[in-house]
């Protein structure tokens, strides 16, 4: 199959005569598109909620148009948490999902009235001790052996998140002693995922699980929060996830839960940031190398600190060239993309076939809104890049602008000539 990019030529083109490359361009409308599908997949359910993951791209221009689909965020930090408040977003809007969790950003989780989601049976008189416990307490769970399948990404077990099976009994029975009113559950397990029945097969267990608490413990679980995990067809061969279509798997496994004995009604939350925001974003990147040794290197001028997915997990990410002229016709040829890094790792594509590159041809890196930019860090000097919006009126902003020297030294305590 063939992967288009989501930009013409021509228009990358004319945006790098006007902004120095390299610089990461995001697309309104799929973003928009993204987000409706999820509200679509998931509209049978009453209360459903897609979080977005913020730690996949918080920009808060992108964060403000998914805003304005009903979309949620789910914030992991304390930054993440004072983005979404000058957003104006609180309440259930926020779903606060953290780990090894300093007190101070349970203290601003409460003050937004966030959904605070523990990730520790000790949590509790965590939270309580610094902040007071709110109305509603979710708890992740952490299946452990019962999801060995998500090995993938790292066994459940080896996994530091959530709260044991077991554990997760006494949690929700603690809560209730206390204050608690509302319950949620949440798991989030593997990332990445194409396969259908994954998350058909964790919908189960979680769902069943649900039934299990409100029978032994007596709580009414109001929401299960399945996560985040939706992969992207980064590669031009993968099947895309067909959301609408897993959506209604989900719905058959609620509908064995919701109705007969013992039945059990709740929302659905989901929490992607990938599948959502991933296919909005190319990185825009040229050509100013070319160099043969054992094997052909083509140089850029970004490197793994404008997107680091290749480097540090040997992640795929198509690559689409603009060449400077309209010279389409090019012969292929096996390269390795590299940034100028001091690292052998900072690679962009290795031993792809590509078209014959000369120096000045753009190369736009696909499915990089997600973990892209957010990702990126300035090891070596590096500087962050420009971050632009073709928004849907055919208007181009920017909306974060390349890092300077002065961003570069300006935590810095002594004055340097
Ligand atoms: C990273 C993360 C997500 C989002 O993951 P995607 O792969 O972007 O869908 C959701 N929830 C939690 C708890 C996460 O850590």
């Amino acid at each position: 199959m063939e992967k288009k990019l989501i930009f013409s030529d021509e228009f990358i083109r004319s945006l790098a005569d006007e902004y120095p490359t390299p610089f990461y361009l995001y697309d309104e409308k799929t973003l928009r598109k993204n987000a409706k599908l999820f509200n679509q997949a998931f509209s049978w359910n009453n209360g459903y909620k897609e979080y977005f993951a913020v730690k996949a791209n918080p920009n808060p221009e992108l964060l403000k148009i998914l805003q304005s689909e009903g979309l949620g965020f789910d914030c992991s930090s304390l930054p993440e948490l004072q983005i979404c408040e000058r957003l104006g977003v609180s309440g259930a809007d926020i779903m606060f999902t953290s780990n090894d969790t300093p007190a101070a950003e349970y203290v601003k989780a409460k003050e937004l009235n966030a959904i605070i989601n523990l990730d520790d049976i000790t949590d509790l008189q965590v939270l309580e001790d610094c902040a007071g416990l709110p109305e509603v307490i979710c708890f992740r769970w952490n299946p452990g052996e019962l999801r060995e399948v998500a090995s993938v990404i790292g066994n459940p077990v080896e996994a530091k998140y959530g709260l044991t099976t077991p554990q997760i009994f006494d949690a929700f029975a603690a809560a209730k002693s206390k204050s608690v009113k509302r319950f949620g559950l949440h798991t989030m397990v593997a990332s990445n995922l194409l396969n259908e029945d994954f998350f058909t097969t964790t919908a189960e267990l979680l769902f069943d699980l649900v039934k299990a608490i409100e029978l032994q413990v007596g709580v009414d679980i109001s929401f299960v929060n399945m996560g985040g995990g939706f992969g992207v067809a980064y590669k031009p061969d993968q099947e895309p996830l067909d959301l609408v279509r897993l959506g209604q798997l989900i719905r058959a496994e609620y509908a064995k839960f919701s109705a007969g004995d013992h039945a059990v009604q709740f929302a659905i939350f989901t929490e992607s940031g990938r599948l959502v925001a991933a296919e909005a974003g190319v990185l825009v990147t040229r050509v100013i190398h070319r160099k043969d040794i054992y094997r052909t290197y083509i140089g850029v001028d970004a490197s793994m600190a404008n997107l680091m997915r290749p480097g540090m997990y040997g992640a795929y990410h198509h690559i689409s060239t603009i060449s400077k002229s309209d010279s389409k016709n090019r012969s292929e040829e096996k390269v390795d993309v590299v940034g100028s890094l001091c690292e052998n790792c900072d690679k962009f594509a290795v031993e792809r076939m590509l078209p014959v590159l000369e120096i000045g041809d753009l190369l736009a890196i696909h499915d990089a809104g997600a973990h892209g930019y957010s990702m990126g860090f300035q090891y070596n000097g590096k500087l962050r890049c420009a971050e632009l919006l073709l928004e849907e009126s055919g208007n181009v902003k920017m909306i974060r602008r390349a890092e300077t020297f002065d961003d570069y030294i300006a935590t810095l305590d002594v004055n340097i000539p």
